[in-house]
């Protein structure tokens, strides 16, 4: 009888409670098929864990012809008995008595014949690369910690807010934008002076994709109290790094009645519950990366989670740079922007565990964070990771109409564009804080991956878009 998907057991579940001698199916991949003439092994991945389970074929039952075109790659169902299994790293393996085959893939074409592929190439298989067991542990450990966000805020009473994709305003200034129009570039309408008239676009006016959800959830805070947003970002940029795309995935929260104490004291809560989450949960997918790529990631996960993050204002951070007995590419000064070989040698020599920054330059922070009396600084908190360097960034707004409507105009942001932001500072304001997570930063930093287009499964960067 044709196996159905009711009758299957994911390999997972066989693997670490299968009962012995109990008659069980499973469905999945082939990673590799070897044997001789009486006897056939197959590995067999279905994705649920980063083991395969092994499957075996006595070719007393089998013909070879039956076997012949089960090659790595392909997709087969089998029935069997569930056995002990003799060989060692497995508690169970499966003696098949019924083989399927789904889907061949020829070994001839199929990219995957061979283990220890770069990921270079993998990148240009996209569509294939979930097979791989890097892929299927990097992918399940990304599930787990969109599963653990959601969690760990509701748990705590925040609500799951959905702000826009498509944005009718500029003003976060985060970085350049993408738009979003349906004019025909070839015949694009005009004003009498000559310009697009953009009136005649879908919206009625330039429309972008967003850069961050945040302007948007201070509205939701300012009535929900504690709300977040996860959703894609999007930022035109055209750097080339290993830590940026183009499209990435961001946790905003925002909550009303909390300072930048509080706002730390969450930030810091948050990415210690998520980490031990992932630590508990997806030991077997970060031992495997441990093993292959790189050996010192548990113990950095484990450095994260049990030590107090080091808090310390941008200007303390500054006068350290600057005795520090080292070589920078970008100059140190109070007033500079900090680049990524700051904030790791902080963290990762100076500290040795995470550092948060406050209180920096108001001329290198957004419009909207709450100016400090020293009219200098603004209250801005940085969280700052080893390998990573800034990994949140956040701060508490700016919730005086006055001070938040001259650092506007200051900055030169057209009012039209932020009137309903600064509504929200007339119309009962409260002071309120919030931060911003980059999804892939998170996931990049515990699964010790080098490259941020390895974290996601269709990275999107310049002049990338295939798949
Ligand atoms: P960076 O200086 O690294 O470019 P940023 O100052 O532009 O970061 P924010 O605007 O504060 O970053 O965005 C909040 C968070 O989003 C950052 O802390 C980071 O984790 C993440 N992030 C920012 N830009 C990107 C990007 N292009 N790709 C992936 N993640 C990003
Ligand atoms: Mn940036």
């Amino acid at each position: 009888m044709i196996m159905r998907n009711s009758e299957r057991v994911k390999v997972k579940n066989l693997l670490e409670s299968g009962t012995v001698g109990a008659e069980v199916a499973a469905m999945g991949w082939v990673r590799t098929k070897r044997g001789n003439k009486s006897i056939t092994f197959i590995a067999l991945n279905d994705g649920s864990t980063i083991n395969s389970i092994q499957v075996v074929f006595d070719m007393a039952v089998f013909s070879e012809d039956q076997l012949k075109n089960v090659a790595t790659g392909a997709c087969i169902a089998v029935r069997g008995k569930l056995v002990e299994s003799p060989g060692s790293g497995q508690r169970v393996e499966i003696q098949a008595s019924y083989l399927e085959v789904l889907g061949e893939a020829d070994s001839a074409t199929y990219p995957l014949q061979k283990k220890g592929h770069s990921m270079e190439f993998l990148r240009e298989i996209a569509h294939l690369r979930p097979r791989t067991n890097t892929f299927g542990a990097v992918l399940r450990i990304r599930h787990a910690l969109a599963f653990a966000i959601h969690k760990y805020f509701n748990d705590r009473g925040f609500i799951y807010l959905h702000t826009p994709i498509i944005t009718g305003s500029d003003a976060e200034g985060a970085g350049a934008m993408f738009r979003v129009t349906t004019l025909d570039p070839n015949n694009l309408p005009r004003t009498p002076e000559g310009k697009i008239d953009w009136s005649e676009d879908f919206f009625g006016k330039e429309a972008k994709l967003t850069v961050s959800g945040q302007l948007e959830a201070e509205l939701g805070a300012m009535a929900l109290s504690e709300v977040y947003t996860f959703g894609p970002t999007f930022r035109a940029e055209n750097s080339n790094t290993p830590r940026h795309l183009a499209e990435f995935w961001m946790i905003e929260p925002e909550m009303a009645f909390y300072d930048i104490q509080d706002n730390m004291d969450l930030a810091e809560d948050f990415l210690k519950y998520l980490i031990r989450y992932v630590l508990t949960s997806c030991a077997d997918d970060l031992e495997f990366l441990k093993k292959m790529y790189d050996d010192e990631l548990v113990s950095r996960l484990q450095l994260v989670v049990d030590n107090k993050f080091e808090r310390l204002t941008y200007t303390r951070a500054v006068e350290i740079l600057e005795k520090a007995n080292q070589k920078w590419e970008f100059p140190v000064f109070w007033g500079a922007d900090l680049q990524s070989e700051h904030e790791r040698y902080l963290v990762e020599k100076h500290f040795s565990k995470p550092v948060i920054l406050t209180d920096y330059p108001k001329e290198i922070k957004a419009f909207y964070m709450k100016q400090n009396d020293d009219g200098k600084t603004v209250r801005a908190m940085d969280v700052l990771f080893p390998k990573i360097g800034e990994i949140i960034g956040g701060s508490q707004r700016e919730e005086n109409y006055q001070k938040l409507l001259s650092r506007i105009t200051e900055l030169g942001v057209p009012e039209k564009d932020v009137w309903w932001y600064l509504d929200t500072r007339k119309f009962g304001t409260a002071p309120h804080s919030g931060f911003g997570l980059g999804f892939e930063r998170l996931v990049l930093f515990v699964t010790g991956m080098s490259n941020i287009r390895d974290v996601i499964p269709f990275p999107r960067t310049p002049k990338n878009c295939e798949f």
